[in-house]
């Protein structure tokens, strides 16, 4: 999952980063009522639950019957997770230029169309909507499909509307927003999903996905009293494993047990195409409470935002946060790529899990193609404003950014 820590920065982080960079299970995604509810992608149409969101980009391809010979266009300013399932299904990914402030730059995407292109993939960065009724007008007046990216967006309102509501299919990661260790979904609101058949991911994975979401937790000390009741039935986990392991033939194609996805790579593997989430991420998924969830991300987002106010050489990306926006995370932009470098070696010292989105861009993807894009590249990093934080770890977290701006 690619919300976990940057872990090639120079004054390498710790293994474990002093907080959770991604939300862990806690109390913090449960309970809460009063608070408005936030529409989230699920609201807006017909969804599927799988393993990631770079598997849901691959089936929504599929579903809009992309082949070789079609183009995808796809943002300068990406997640390399992005473009594996362009192309695997043997279609050409054309990069179209975004403007400063993230929105699609339509002028440039218009000069990039030819009767090969067949869809528009936008993506909400960090949850911030992009112009999608605009977006819809064009994409209708071009004969093209959209694919709405709400990997950064499970939650979010655009004109009264969620996201994906208006795509001709929209993909979410939903293990960005939830305390889970693996999941993303498909959604469309004005097609038919029954071609969508999924399968079940196997007990391995079922055990596997349990287990690790609830370390994760116990890592960072939440669900103590859980810990304690499990502590035996966890230290059996090896040879549980081990037995798992074993019952596969050796050599076998069999799935690894978990996909990339899950462990901070890119990678894309199609034996997950067909593989339901597990049942514990989507019971989740059902309990989680998107109040709180919501309302944590917002707050701990204005927390930073304030924090950040005055700070020397860095200010956040975007200026506000509208209504209607539960972030991923906080971004911020340094005046320099090397006042960034030593941001984010004093970050990584820390233990502060950031985040630095776009980093790694496709190969070929570079000024040329988008100068923002490569701008943002090698100035933005963005810090965690997840549900799962606590007022300390907040509080901690905002020293270490004055900190570190200092320096
Ligand atoms: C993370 C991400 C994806 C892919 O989601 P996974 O669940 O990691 O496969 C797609 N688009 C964007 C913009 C992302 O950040």
């Amino acid at each position: 999952m690619m919300s976990t820590p940057h872990r090639s920065a120079p004054g390498a982080p710790p293994a474990r980063p002093r907080i959770p960079g991604a939300p862990v299970l806690s109390r913090a995604s449960f309970g809460g009522m009063g608070a408005a509810r936030p529409l989230s992608v699920l609201d807006a149409g017909a969804a599927r639950l799988v393993t990631s969101g770079r598997i849901a980009i691959a089936l929504a391809l599929r579903e809009m019957k992309v082949k070789p010979g079609d183009t995808v266009l796809v943002p300068a300013y990406h997640s390399p997770s992005m473009i594996p399932p362009v192309l695997a299904c043997g279609a050409e990914p054309r990069f179209y230029r975004i403007r400063p402030d993230t929105s699609v730059d339509l002028d440039d995407v218009a000069a990039r169309l030819d009767p090969s292109v067949r869809v528009l993939m936008v993506t909400h960065y960090f949850g911030f909507p992009q112009a999608l009724a605009t977006l819809r007008a064009f994409c209708d007046a071009h004969g093209l499909l959209l694919l709405e990216d709400c990997a950064h967006g499970f939650f979010g309102e655009y004109q009264g509307a969620p996201f994906g509501a208006w795509g001709d299919y929209a993909i979410a990661s939903s293990m960005k927003f939830f305390p889970i260790y693996e999941g993303g979904c498909l959604v469309s609101a004005r097609h038919p999903l029954s071609g969508v058949k999924l399968r079940s991911p196997g007990a391995g994975f079922e055990a596997k996905v349990a287990l690790t979401t609830l370390e994760n937790s116990f890592a960072y000390g939440r669900l103590p009293l859980v810990a304690a009741l499990l502590k035996l039935p966890l230290a059996g986990k090896d040879r549980l494993w081990r037995a798992l392991k074993a019952r596969r033939a050796p050599g076998s194609a069999a799935p690894a047990l978990a996909p990339g996805s899950s462990d901070s790579s890119y990678d894309f593997d199609p034996r997950w195409l067909d593989k339901r989430s597990s049942l514990f991420s989507r019971l989740m998924l059902r309990l989680a409470s998107s109040r709180r969830i919501g309302a944590a991300r917002r707050r701990h987002y204005a927390a930073l935002q304030a924090a950040l106010a005055g700070l020397p050489g860095i200010r956040p990306l975007f200026p506000a946060l509208p209504d209607g926006v539960y972030p991923w995370v906080f971004p911020l932009l340094a005046d320099e790529p090397a006042r960034l470098a030593r941001l984010c070696a004093a970050l990584g010292q820390a233990g502060v899990p950031y985040v630095r989105f776009g980093e790694t861009l496709w190969p070929g993807v570079d000024a040329s193609v988008c100068a923002v894009s490569a701008d943002l590249s090698q100035r933005l990093v963005a810090l965690p404003c997840h549900q799962a934080l606590t007022a300390r770890e907040l509080d901690w977290m905002l020293g270490e950014l004055r900190a570190a701006s200092t320096l």
